[in-house]
């Protein structure tokens, strides 16, 4: 990934965060009195967030959209951006375009959602060939 595409991916996740932030603060201002909802950082909003969103449909989701944003944003200050958290590899960058908080590379992403779609317990249940 060249410098400058690291850029305007960072830019994306920049501009998406701020989008889900004012979405967050709108759904709770829906929900409750906004002063009950002091915004001081990022931490203190996804603390926040994390303690509330349970009752909040909409807010649960973009909630954990935010989380996964931060963590790019993170890994970006740590340098560790677009490589997989699993094997390491790099994620492409045409992946990252599309989704560019991902954490895994397509191979990975995958075998995880094989994971999500077949629990372990139901390997018991299999008829043995
Ligand atoms: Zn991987």
């Amino acid at each position: 990934m060249t410098k400058k595409q690291l850029r305007s991916l960072t830019e994306r996740l920049l501009e998406a965060k701020s989008q889900l932030v004012r979405r967050i603060q709108r759904n709770r201002h829906d929900f409750s009195d906004s002063a009950n909802w002091p915004v001081r950082d990022s931490g203190d909003r996804i603390l926040e967030c994390t303690k509330n969103n349970y009752l909040q449909g909409e807010s649960s989701l973009l909630c954990l959209n935010l989380r996964l944003i931060e963590d790019a944003l993170e890994r970006i200050t740590l340098g560790t951006y677009g490589r997989c958290s699993e094997c390491g590899k790099p994620i492409e960058y045409k992946r990252l375009s599309a989704v560019p908080w991902a954490r895994l590379c397509v191979n990975c992403q995958g075998r995880e959602e094989m994971r999500d779609l077949s629990p372990p317990w139901t390997a018991a249940f299999r008829p043995s060939i």
